[in-house]
């Protein structure tokens, strides 16, 4: 069960990973979280940053996806801005929107990849289906209120971690 929350890849930002290595490994289709793995909750828009990153992203022949357990009026604007698909209310961890990305795409589980800030929604979510798990961290402190019970649930988890030599936060890995 522990080993669930072990995410295959650990980086600082969505900007120190190395997706050639991705696209190297197989991988099709990298799904990212929205908040605090793209941008802060509180900025509604994405960076020139972020966009440039998803241009190149598909460059190497991968298809980006906008995953996020936010409504659709929070991740609309970065959908419509990254030009990229987007799944709103997602409800990760849960594997019914997973599926679907699997169903809509055509993708063995194998070929995709998950990029987020959490080890309850977006790790979790991903291990649990095979895909996988990148784990970045949270681009600011400030989170949604709706997200602060999990990070006191992940700080435990993360502690149980460290101590049985499975995973450290911050010691960076690909
Ligand atoms: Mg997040």
């Amino acid at each position: 069960m522990l080993d669930k929350f072990v995410p295959d890849m650990h980086s600082q930002s969505i900007y120190r990973i190395n997706y050639e290595k991705l696209a190297q490994k197989g991988i099709k289709c990298v799904i990212f979280d929205l908040d605090n793995t793209i941008a802060p909750v509180d900025i509604e828009k994405p960076t020139k940053e972020a966009i440039d990153l998803m241009f190149k992203i598909k460059d190497l022949g991968m298809r980006p996806i906008l995953m996020s357990n936010s409504g659709k009026k929070r991740v609309e604007p970065f959908r419509n801005g990254l030009e990229i698909d987007s799944c709103a209310s997602a409800t990760k961890p849960f594997s019914k929107n997973y599926k679907k990305i699997l169903t809509v795409y055509k993708m063995e589980p194998e070929q995709i990849a998950c990029i987020g800030d959490q080890l309850l929604t977006d790790i979790l979510g991903a291990n649990k289906m095979g895909m996988m798990s990148v784990l970045v961290n949270p681009i600011s402190k400030k989170d949604r209120s709706c997200t602060l019970i999990n990070r006191v649930i992940e700080k435990i988890i993360m502690f149980i971690l460290e101590k049985r030599d499975l995973f450290k936060k911050g010691k960076y890995y690909d």
